[in-house]
């Protein structure tokens, strides 16, 4: 038995090691830089910063549009306005988590220059032009089907996601003790979804002392919740279990959470709503009837913009990477 567990604990070291060393190996030989890569940087928040930083380590020529009353330098980045860029040579073009507005608008906090992603920039752009985004809207698919273009949505990918339910369960748990005046240890709460985020949320709050139950609307979910330790129940009975709740979490970009539900809750109820805009809650009428109900976008970027930015920089310079090796494959062919 002893014999297995060191043979076990010897295999488990030298796996290890291996990809360690198979890692510095690659980085050595510099098939992980981005050096003959140009990619503009447009618009964003804290987050980009550290998006802008690994980029530069990995030795990529960045262009930052919309981040003059950005005072830190970078080396190997330069600040445009973005009516001077010249797009003709740009292999990437790397928007904030939001992507555009509905009217191609991509938000900066670092300038006070419109910047408008349109159709014309990216016809610019030279074919094999990627942009990477958090998400998409109509107005950013319609641009990239008109102009041919690739369009790589990073939260669509379960890496990210996952990674980034853990900033943003951090912030659902700073959103509880904010607006409520007891512990979350032993309170009730109802998550709702078991998604990426839906799973983390639950785990958490379970490990924190909460008495969790989760509802789903697949029976695997119900099994995995069960398995999980916590108490799952169908959505479609939501109406019943919310009576003795003292916080909903909601995770469904649908809303689930109306006004036949609120009516159900006790109400000193907290509802943090995760989902994305509108969320799935009708707030209108949690009003109306005196429950708390928070609209909760963007956590990762508010309470952790460092650790939310690594972990899209971490999947950006990967992306580039393959990128960048398929179209010097392609050039050789
Ligand atoms: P996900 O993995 O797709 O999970 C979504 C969950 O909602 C799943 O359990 C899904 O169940 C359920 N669902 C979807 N439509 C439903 C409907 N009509 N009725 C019942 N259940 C439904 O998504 P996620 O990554 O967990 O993200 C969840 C939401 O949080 C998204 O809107 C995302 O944009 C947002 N988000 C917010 C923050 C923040 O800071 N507030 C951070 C990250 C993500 P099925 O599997 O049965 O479809």
């Amino acid at each position: 038995m002893l014999e297995t567990v060191q043979a076990l604990y010897f295999l488990c070291n030298h796996t290890i090691r291996l990809q360690r060393d198979t890692a510095r190996a690659k980085e050595g030989d510099g098939t992980l830089m981005l050096t003959d890569m140009q990619i503009v940087i447009m618009g964003g928040d804290a987050r980009q910063l550290e998006i802008i930083r690994k980029l530069t380590e990995l030795d990529a020529k960045l262009y930052l549009a919309g981040f003059e009353q950005l005072e830190q330098p970078f080396s190997g980045a330069v600040k445009e306005k973005l009516h001077d860029l010249n797009f003709s040579h740009i292999d990437a073009i790397i928007l904030p988590v939001p992507g555009t507005s509905l009217e191609g608008e991509v938000e900066t906090i670092f300038s006070s220059e419109k910047i408008i992603l349109t159709e014309k920039i990216l016809q610019q752009t030279p074919s094999h032009c990627t942009v990477y985004s958090g998400i998409s809207n109509k107005y950013l698919d319609n641009i990239i089907k008109k102009s041919n273009r690739k369009l790589v949505n990073l939260f669509e990918r379960d890496d990210v996601a996952i990674y980034n339910s853990i900033p943003t369960v951090e912030g659902t748990i700073m959103m509880a003790i904010q607006n409520t005046d007891i512990t979350i240890h032993q309170s009730s709460i109802a998550v709702l979804g078991l998604g990426r985020v839906g799973m983390t949320v639950a785990r958490i709050f379970s490990l924190l002392g909460a008495k969790v139950k989760v509802g789903a609307r697949k029976s695997e979910h119900i099994a995995r919740i069960t398995e999980m330790g916590l108490q799952p129940f169908y959505l479609n009975d939501l109406r019943n279990e919310v009576k003795d709740i003292d916080i909903c979490i909601n995770t469904v970009p649908y809303p689930i959470v109306d006004a036949a539900v609120i009516a159900q809750m006790p109400p000193h109820t907290l509802i943090i709503d995760l989902a994305s805009k509108p969320g799935g809650t009708d707030f209108r009428y949690a009003e109306k009837r005196g429950i708390k109900a928070l609209l909760a976008p963007g956590l990762p970027g508010i309470v952790a913009p460092k650790t939310a930015g690594q972990i899209l920089a971490n999947v950006l310079s990967q992306l580039l990477e393959e990128e960048l090796e398929n179209r010097k494959g392609k050039e050789k062919r």
